[in-house]
């Protein structure tokens, strides 16, 4: 039970998917399958060891729900520190990808993922309530992927990724794309322990998102306004859009994109290899 917004995140299953293809210098896949002769796609499903309270009344008052999502959310943030420090020890650059359901984040990733080529290693966490549709998209598109199943719940949690990291393998030095549940509410609150979280936004919303939603706004490092190539049939102002999200996030970056048509891109995959830049940097440093 996630006592932040009251859906379930218990019986969450995760699915290993292999692409289609092998990945340039991926030791693990050969002909399109792993050398660990699992067979794919299965799936992995874990028993609980929460410690989550589940003796409160849900007729309790509320005053008695602030400390117990004070809790919930302190045992994800060091989780999800625990996953920050796997990753960077790896080299492993993250992003946690959310929107609303349809603003196109598994369209902007297929398309990412064919346009990097061989610039970098990906793979994908993907994140629904139910069905494999969308790792198996982006297996089609050339990236392992594991699908987490997250039931009734509408977010993916820091543990939730630990066990997906585990069945997922990420090489040394790759990429690696959390796409979140379709939700802008609760993935705000939820630290996965990406590197920056990426907000995808379509013009076939309203341009006053950022103001309805502005703790998702508030915790990006980036803003993808996609789906462009509908503005000229949509009522939606672009820099207004602009302006509300940087009303609640001053420094935020926002790109105009349109993962199906390709405008964009670039400077998208400009400000992914910029962030990569960026964790060899601080790498280097230490
Ligand atoms: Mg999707």
């Amino acid at each position: 039970m996630c006592a932040t917004c009251g859906c379930g995140d218990e019986g969450a299953t995760i699915t290993a998917m292999w692409g289609h293809r092998p990945l340039a210098g991926d030791a693990r896949a050969k002909d399109g399958q792993p050398q660990s002769g699992h067979e794919h796609p299965h799936t992995h499903t874990h028993d609980h060891d929460h410690d989550h309270d589940h003796d409160h009344s849900h007729q309790n008052p509320p005053t008695e729900t602030i400390p117990l999502e004070q809790k919930v959310l302190a045992k994800n943030d060091m989780l999800a520190e625990h996953n920050r420090r796997w990753l960077v020890d790896r080299g492993i650059l993250a992003f946690n990808m959310t929107s609303s359901p349809g603003a196109g984040k598994t369209t902007l990733l297929e398309r990412t993922i064919r346009n990097l080529g061989s610039q970098h290693r990906v793979s994908v966490i993907e994140g629904d309530q139910e069905t494999l549709l969308d790792a198996d998209r982006i297996t089609a598109a050339g990236a392992r992927a594991v699908q987490v199943n997250t039931g009734a719940g509408c977010h993916l949690d820091a543990e939730m990724i630990e066990r997906a990291l585990h069945a997922l393998e990420p090489d040394t030095g790759s990429l690696l794309f959390i796409e979140n549940v379709g939700n802008l509410v609760c993935p705000a609150l939820f630290d996965l322990g990406e590197y920056s979280k990426v907000v995808v936004i379509s013009v076939t919303e309203g341009t006053d998102k950022p103001l309805k939603y502005p703790h998702m706004f508030a915790a990006a490092g980036l803003v993808l306004i996609n789906k462009i190539d509908l503005l000229p049939y949509v009522d939606f102002d672009l820099d207004l859009c602009a302006r509300h999200a940087r009303s609640v996030n001053p420094g935020v970056e926002i790109m105009p994109v349109s993962a199906t048509k390709g405008d964009g891109m670039d400077l998208w995959l400009q400000w992914i290899n910029a962030r990569a830049n960026e964790l060899d940097a601080t790498a280097t440093q230490v």
